[in-house]
Formats: structure tokens, sequence, C-alpha cells
């Protein structure tokens, strides 16, 4: 892209009727409370974990378990280490 074509040249020549409605002040919630707007195709949008509430962010060791999905990976990461020993 040359210096005299910005990112919102591009944007506003973009093929028409080939690409979905773009929402540029989208709503977003997340499952902890917050919103945010940013641009989206979809006019609102709900998600599980964001920069506010994700332990990588917040730094505590918090696991997000859902549906156990977390045991089962830990049951079978247990199997997996038992049964390599016996070889
Ligand atoms: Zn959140």
């Amino acid at each position: 892209m040359s210096p005299e074509t910005s990112d919102f040249d591009a944007i506003i020549t973009m093929k028409k009727d080939i690409h979905p409605k773009y929402y540029p002040s989208a709503t977003f919630k997340c499952s902890c409370g917050k919103t945010y707007t940013t641009g989206s195709t979809k006019e609102y949008n709900e998600v599980e974990t964001c920069s506010a509430c994700h332990p990588f962010y917040t730094g505590k060791a918090k696991l997000i378990n859902t549906m156990g999905r977390v045991d089962k990976f830990l049951k079978r990461a247990a199997k997996k280490t038992v049964s390599a020993k016996k070889k």
C-alpha cells in the first residue's frame, strides 16, 4: 500500500455485495458485565471473556472451567502419564 492510500480508502473501495454489513460501532457484551464498542459484522455480540476478566490480563490464576472440560482434560492427561510410565 502506498503512503498516499489510507486504510479508510481501502474500506470504501471494497467490492460491493460480497461483504456482510459492517457495523463500525457494534456492541460487545462480556459475561463479566463489561461492554465494548468496536467494529463488527454483527451489531450485538456476546463474549465469554475479555481483557478485563481474562486470566492472561488480570494475572489471576483463575481457570475458566466450562462444563467440567478442564477436569476431563486433567483426567485424560493423568491417564496418559500413567500408561507412558508402564513402558
Ligand atoms: Zn470480561
